[in-house]
C-alpha cells in the first residue's frame, strides 16, 4: 500500500534521511522545513500522513499539530511526532496535542515503517467510512461533523491478556480511571474470557509463558465479533521482529517494556477514541442506509427503493423479465378511519397492514409502501395465476380479521382493493408495468372495492 507522506523538519539532513528511507519503501514523499510551510503543503497536497519534528524554530511541532487538528480540512490526517528528546513527557504532550503516534530520533527503520503502514491503513479505512457518512448526510441524515472530536470515553472496557500477575496488576493500576481492565491469564494457552464483544480494547502481551501472543492476536483479528476492536501489544524492548509481525497482521499499536504509565495512558486513550469514532461512523452508515431504503411508518421498502429494484428486474439483460408480476394495493375508505379515530390510529392501521402483507409473501417477493395508503408487491418469476392467488390471500388476510387500534375499543374492519399485472410481452418497462397494475386497481375500486382485478391486455 503506497501513500503520500509529508516529512517536516528544520534540519535538512533529517529531512533527507527520512525521505530516503521512505522512498526506498515506495512511499511518495513531500517535505517542509518549518511549521508554516508544512501547513501550506498540507492544505494544498492533502498528504496521507505527516511526520512532524517537535523542536523547530518559530512554530513548534505541537502547535503545528494542534492547527492540523483544528482545521476540518486536515483534522483527519494522521500525525506522527518525531522527537529528539527521549522524554516520555514529550511523547505524551504530542499525543495530547492530537498526534496519533510518535517516534524517537534517531528514527529506526522497522518502527518507522510499521507505524507508517499501520496509520496509512487506518486512514484508508477511516476515509472510506467518512465518505459513506457524507453520503448518509446527502440522504438527509443529520450527523455532527466533528471528525471524532467529541467522543465519549466513559465506561470503556479493556481486556488485558497477561500471565504475569504483578505486571498485570500494575498496568491495571496505571489505567485506573480511564478504563476498567479485566485480566485474562490465558490458563490453557487460550483466552478464556467470555463476551469478548463488550471490550473497547485488547492489550496483549507478546511474552506470555503459556501461549503465543501473536497467535492470539491473529485469532482476535479473524473473529467477526472482535474484528474491529483495537489491539495494543506489549513487546520487549528491542524485539523488533515480533513488533513488525504484530503490526503487519493488523495489530493497531505497540508499547515496549518497561511500560511507561503516561505513554500507556495516552496510547490506550487514543485507541479507544479511534474505535468509538469508527463505531459511530459504522452505526450512522447503517442508519442512513435504512433511512434511504425504508419507510418509517411501516418499515417496508420505500418507493425510491422499489423503483430501482423494479428497474433492475425489468432490465433487458434479465431473461426472466417477462414473468414479473406486480400487485398494486390501496386500502379502501382509509380517509374515514383517519377522520374518525385520528391520524395516529391511521398509522397503526398502516403498520398492521404492512405486517400482514409481509407475513403473506415469499422471501423473494418485495413489498414496498408506494404512497399514503398504497402498497406494491413485486413478485419475480410469477405467472398471472399465481399472482391472483397471492392477491386473493392478501385480500382475505386483511378483511377476515379486524384491526386492533388504540383509538377504538372495538377492532375495526379494514378492506383492500388490489390490481394485478404481469410484465408479459407488453409491459416491458417498470413504469408500464406499474401503470397496468394501477389500471387494474382502479377497476377493483370501480366495481365495488375489497376485490382483486387483473389488467385486461
Ligand atoms: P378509496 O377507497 O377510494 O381508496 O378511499 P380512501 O379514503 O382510502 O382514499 P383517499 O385517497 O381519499 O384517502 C387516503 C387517505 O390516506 C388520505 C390521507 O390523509 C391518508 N394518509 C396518507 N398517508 C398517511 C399516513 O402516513 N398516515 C395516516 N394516518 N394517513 C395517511
Ligand atoms: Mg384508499
Ligand atoms: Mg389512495
Amino acid at each position: 500500500m503506497t501513500a503520500r507522506v509529508l516529512v517536516v523538519d528544520d534540519v535538512i539532513q533529517n529531512v533527507k534521511l527520512l525521505e530516503a528511507k521512505l522512498s526506498s519503501e515506495y512511499f511518495d514523499v513531500l517535505t517542509a522545513m518549518n511549521g508554516e510551510e508544512a501547513l501550506a503543503v498540507i492544505e494544498k497536497e492533502q498528504p496521507d500522513l505527516v511526520l512532524l519534528d517537535v523542536m523547530m524554530p518559530g512554530m513548534d511541532g505541537f502547535e503545528v499539530c494542534r492547527r492540523i487538528r483544528q482545521n476540518p480540512a486536515s483534522s483527519h490526517i494522521p500525525v506522527v511526532m518525531v522527537t529528539a528528546l527521549d522524554q516520555p513527557k514529550d511523547r505524551v504532550a504530542g499525543l495530547e496535542a492530537g498526534a496519533d503516534d510518535f517516534l524517537t530520533k534517531p528514527v529506526q527503520d522497522l518502527p518507522l515503517f510499521a507505524r507508517v503502514r499501520s496509520l496509512v491503513r487506518l486512514k484508508v479505512l477511516m476515509d472510506e467510512l467518512r465518505m459513506r457518512e457524507t453520503t448518509g448526510m446527502n440522504f438527509g441524515l443529520h450527523i455532527a461533523n466533528d471528525a471524532g472530536k467529541n467522543i465519549n470515553l466513559s465506561n470503556a472496557r479493556t481486556l488485558l491478556v497477561e500471565d504475569y500477575a504483578r505486571v498485570a496488576e500494575r498496568i491495571k493500576r496505571y489505567l485506573d480511571g480511564l478504563t476498567r481492565v479485566d485480566i485474562d491469564a490465558v490458563e490453557n494457552g487460550e483466552i478464556t474470557t467470555e463476551g469478548l464483544e463488550k471490550y473497547d480494547l485488547f492489550i496483549v502481551s507478546l511474552s506470555l509463558a503459556n501461549a503465543d501472543g501473536l497467535r492470539l492476536c491473529s485469532h482476535l483479528r479473524s473473529m467477526e465479533r472482535t474484528r474491529h476492536t483495537p489491539i495494543l501489544v506489549l513487546v520487549d524492548e528491542g524485539d523488533d521482529a515480533q513488533m513488525v509481525r504484530a503490526m503487519d497482521m493488523g495489530v493497531n499499536d505497540y508499547i515496549t517494556r518497561p511500560v511507561d504509565s503516561n505513554e500507556l495512558v495516552a496510547r490506550v486513550k487514543s485507541q479507544i477514541r479511534q474505535k468509538r469514532y469508527a463505531n459511530r461512523l459504522r452505526r450512522n452508515m447503517k442508519k442512513s442506509m435504512e433511512m434511504a431504503m425504508t419507510d418509517a411508518v411501516t418499515g417496508l421498502y420505500n418507493r425510491h427503493f422499489l423503483s430501482s429494484h423494479l428497474d433492475n428486474l425489468m432490465s433487458p439483460e434479465n431473461d426472466k423479465r417477462r414473468t414479473v408480476s406486480v400487485l398494486m394495493m390501496d386500502i379502501d375508505h382509509f380517509k374515514p378511519i383517519n377522520d374518525k379515530y385520528g391520524h395516529a390510529s391511521g398509522d397503526e392501521v398502516l403498520y398492521e397492514f404492512a405486517q400482514r402483507i409481509s407475513d403473506n409473501i415469499r422471501s423473494i417477493d418485495l413489498a414496498a409502501r408506494f404512497g399514503g395508503e398504497e402498497f406494491v408487491v413485486v413478485m419475480p418469476e410469477t405467472d398471472l395465476e399465481f399472482a391472483y392467488f397471492v392477491a386473493e390471500r392478501l385480500r382475505k388476510s386483511i378483511c377476515n380479521e379486524p384491526f386492533e387500534i388504540s383509538g377504538s375499543d372495538e377492532p375495526i374492519n379494514v378492506t383492500v382493493s388490489i390490481g394485478v399485472a404481469i410484465s408479459g410481452d407488453k409491459n416491458l418497462s417498470s413504469s408500464k408495468l406499474l401503470v397496468a397494475a394501477d389500471k387494474a386497481l382502479y377497476q377493483a375500486k370501480e366495481t365495488g372495492r375489497n376485490r382483486v382485478c387483473g389488467y385486461e391486455q
